[in-house]
């Protein structure tokens, strides 16, 4: 399905009309404290969605209160790890009856097509359903030790949990943030950026319905100078999960050493996907172009420098500009749109001032490398060739749906190439030789690399950055340890 229904509409519209003013705290919806409101708008059409409450270090402070108060009460703390479980359960169930509200809402305001944005709902119901598979597994250890000592580790929540996200795939980010957080036994404060907030407050309305124990989570939009720096500075948080740019990223670490905090962190990326002259090239290609034009190149993960071997440059390269020529740019609620609108203003003008830079640097322009329409924030997907892998066009996050073609010899080369970056994120690896594909995964420098596909993400693997792209790992085992810590008993018998 690719456009939303009427009564998906109207629905929609009603969340719209009747409660977007309000935070999250304590299991009810408050006005923040300064009554501050801030306009969210439709990248799309530019118009505003609706109004949202803006949270200050008061409203911080008021919900990481409640967020304690959840965390030390019993009623949470001992909860049958069966029962904690099934709140995951009935949240993954609400969201899947609500899935295309949710897809509608996050389209409006983020700008992906609704049929990716229902994707990525789908998502976000596996990713409750696989976290309420880790209530019941949590464990530790019995040590080995001499015949008078008895000692054995316990894995234990952190406590009350700062989470903040990034305004591109709002919903499935909010997902990553909070089923974790309920899993492992913590509370969590979650702050939407400002400018993309819809989802997690019909999410927040979605976990109220399950029944989950007031205070367990809160949310509230906010922006990352006031409320942001206001978690990451509390005395209270113990953990800081942080989902965004590398700057603000190595900001918030340095913020949090003053507390010794716990802090993880996605960042950036400027990813490899590298096709190999053996590959399926219908494939290779086809895939490597929704890996860079996927929600109009806004992910961290993106392939947004594709390695060609030189035996088939020319021919993969004219196939994928001939492919990026066909892709519609559009409003992510008409039927048939590929690439939806830039999310927001100040992105759209950062994308803009590449296509300058890449002016500046001599690279060619293959395709796109304009904007599109005179209302919205729509830019043509675009792709340059003739770049340097060391410039700024082949190493800078550009995060919108621009690519750049580098030609590469052979493996040692390519390796070396797809390297030389800070960044160390996602990377894809195409070839239809094994001893190729294996060679090639264990020497890149990457989180998570793809072999023959791109972009799929399950919440079984853990997911995160080598490098400059982040620390510490979501999803997957990993995320137990990320969200408990080890507690040693040691017992004389
Ligand atoms: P951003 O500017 O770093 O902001 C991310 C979040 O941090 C926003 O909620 C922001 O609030 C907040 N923030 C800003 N300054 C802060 C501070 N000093 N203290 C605490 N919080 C602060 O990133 P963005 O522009 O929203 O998102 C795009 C970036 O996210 C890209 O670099 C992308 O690669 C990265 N990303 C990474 C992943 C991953 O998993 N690795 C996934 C998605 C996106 P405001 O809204 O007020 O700025
Ligand atoms: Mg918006």
């Amino acid at each position: 399905m690719n456009e939303p229904r009427q009564d998906v509409i109207a629905a929609v519209k009603h969340f719209l009309e009747q409660g977007t003013k309000l935070l999250l705290i304590d299991g009810q919806w408050k006005p923040s404290s300064s009554k501050q409101t801030i306009p969210v708008l439709n990248p799309a059409t530019e118009s505003v969605l609706a109004e949202v409450a803006l949270a200050d270090r008061c409203d911080v402070d008021l919900a990481v209160a409640a967020a304690k108060r959840a965390y030390e009460d019993p009623n949470w703390t001992d909860m049958d790890p069966h029962q904690r479980g099934l709140y995951l359960i009935k949240i993954a169930d609400l969201v899947e009856q609500n899935a295309e509200e949710l897809a509608l809402l996050d389209t409006l305001d983020e700008g992906m097509p609704f049929s990716d944005s229902l994707a990525m709902v789908k998502d976000v119901v596996k990713t409750f359903r696989y976290y309420a598979g880790w209530p019941a597994r949590v464990h530790g250890f019995t040590n080995a030790s001499p015949g008078a000592i008895f000692s054995y580790t316990n894995r234990e929540p952190l406590g009350v949990c700062g989470a903040i996200i990034p305004w591109n795939a709002p919903f499935i980010m909010a997902a990553w943030k909070i089923a974790p957080v309920i899993a492992f036994g913590n509370t969590v404060v979650l702050k939407p950026s400002e400018l993309t907030p819809l989802s997690a407050l019909r999410l927040g309305e979605l976990i109220l319905e399950s029944g989950l124990p007031r205070g367990v989570v809160n949310i509230l939009p906010g922006t990352g100078a006031e409320a942001g720096a206001a978690l990451v500075a509390h005395h209270d948080i113990a953990k800081i999960a942080f989902t965004g740019s590398t700057a603000v990223g190595k900001s918030i670490l340095s913020s949090a050493s003053s507390t010794l905090k716990k802090v993880s962190l996605e960042l950036g990326g400027k990813s490899p996907n590298i096709i190999f002259e053996d590959a399926d090239l219908d494939q290779a290609i086809q895939v490597a172009v929704k890996a860079f034009t996927f929600n109009t190149g806004q992910g961290c993960v993106l392939g947004t420098r594709i390695f060609i071997q030189e035996s088939v440059y020319n021919e993969v390269s004219q196939r994928i500009i001939a492919q990026v020529k066909q892709l519609k740019v559009g409003s992510g609620v008409e039927n048939d749109t590929d690439i939806g609108p830039i999310t927001n203003i100040n992105q759209f003008n950062k994308v803009q001032g590449y296509f300058k830079i890449a002016q500046e640097q001599g690279a060619t322009l293959e395709v796109g490398g304009e904007t599109y329409g005179d209302k919205g924030y729509f830019i043509k997907p675009t792709v340059f060739t003739n770049v340097s892998n060391d410039s700024r066009l082949a190493q800078e996050e550009i995060f919108g749906p621009v690519a750049v073609l580098i030609p590469f010899s052979d493996e040692k080369e390519v390796i070396q190439k797809a390297n030389d970056t800070n960044y160390g994120l996602g990377a894809g690896i195409w070839t239809r030789n094994l001893s190729t594909a294996h060679r090639v995964a264990k020497a890149l420098n990457a989180g998570t690399v793809w072999i023959n596909t791109y972009l799929e993400v399950d919440p079984i693997a853990p997911f995160g950055g080598y490098k400059q792209s982040g620390m510490g790992r979501e999803l997957g085992q990993d995320s137990m340890l990320e969200y408990t810590q080890v507690k040693t008993v040691l017992i004389r018998l």
